[in-house]
């Protein structure tokens, strides 16, 4: 296998309160909000993009903000959480500062070797701080109200929770490249190539509740391919493995193909380029609501249909 996934892109979830969100990953875990936009299967409601300064590949965080939809509930064929990777000496300034957000944080536990806090943000969506061993050179966004020795630095890693092990694990190591390096109880780690947001654990919840789409659950992840080429190979890959991949799909921002993994997960893989400067400067992402080309002629009707969102920095959109 010469293709190489490295680590995770993004991760997207729904969201029923778009200003709770924006509130939530900006103020209280200072993301970047770096993209306000629709969804552009239904630009009837935003899509959000929060991450480090520029948005890079392993630190995106997304929403479809779906206001007041009802709750999906979280369990198997779904990511039922996602990791964000800290410093190691900040988890007493995250633990109150969580606790003081009204967000319930656990004890620091150990998991496979790595200190964890979980948590859920105002949709129920499950969160969790982890710290590397070898700490994380990510460079985090310095513009949030965290100081940057305690910023979140990117993805830590996604749980699959699973019906079963047997043919997800054979697809993450056999066709993904990842490898195995773990495991506790029911969960079973893998890691990718790249340096942060390549871990995968396995949750293996036989006779688990199974997961149903709708506000406070994941939707997708996706992994990164590292160009257009790399990802053509990819589809050609996963569709000789008889996984019934999509066309590539151009989402302005990356290039997306989607297929489901044998336990149900929608997978994703998108590609680095183009970023998110590519329809607005580095110091003003997100600072305004952006349509790609398909849907710009339709601007004052959209966004008579959206509500009203209070941006970070004051704006509103
Ligand atoms: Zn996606």
């Amino acid at each position: 296998m010469t293709e190489r996934i490295f680590g995770i892109h993004h991760v997207t979830a729904i969201t029923g309160d778009g200003q709770k969100n924006i509130d939530f990953y900006c103020g209280v875990l200072g993301l970047r909000l770096v993209k306000v936009t629709v969804n552009f299967d239904d630009p009837q409601s935003y899509h959000l993009y929060y991450g480090d300064e520029l948005g890079a590949p392993g630190s995106i965080m997304t929403f479809f903000v779906w206001p007041g939809a009802h709750r999906g509930r979280q369990g198997t064929s779904q990511v039922t959480a996602t990791a964000f990777s800290i410093p190691m000496p900040s988890f007493g300034f995250w633990r109150k500062r969580l606790a003081d957000a009204g967000c319930n944080p656990s004890a620091l536990a150990t998991r496979i070797g790595s200190s964890v806090v979980e948590f859920n943000d105002p949709d129920g969506i499950r969160l969790e701080l982890i710290a590397r061993d070898a700490g994380d050179p990510r460079i985090p966004w310095a513009g949030g109200p965290i100081p940057e020795d305690r910023s979140i630095r990117g993805f830590f890693g996604v749980t699959l929770s699973e019906d079963g092990y047997e043919h997800t694990a054979r697809m993450l190591s056999d066709l993904m490249g990842f490898v195995k390096v773990g495991e506790e109880g029911h969960r079973f780690r893998f890691i990718g190539s790249g340096a942060g947001g390549e871990v995968v654990d396995v949750l293996c919840t036989p006779g688990g509740v199974s997961g149903s789409l709708g506000a406070g659950v994941v939707h997708h992840v996706a992994f990164r391919a590292e160009n257009d080429e790399s990802q053509r190979r990819w589809r050609e890959i996963l569709a000789k493995a008889g996984r019934n991949v999509t066309p590539v799909i151009d989402r302005t921002y990356f290039h997306s193909i989607y297929f489901r993994e044998p336990g149900g997960v929608l997978f994703e893989i998108a590609t680095d380029n183009p970023g998110f400067t590519v329809d607005e400067p580095a110091s003003s992402l997100g600072t305004s609501l952006k349509l790609p080309l398909q849907f710009e002629k339709d601007r004052t009707a959209i966004k008579s249909m959206l509500p009203q969102l209070r941006l970070p920095g004051g704006a509103t959109e």
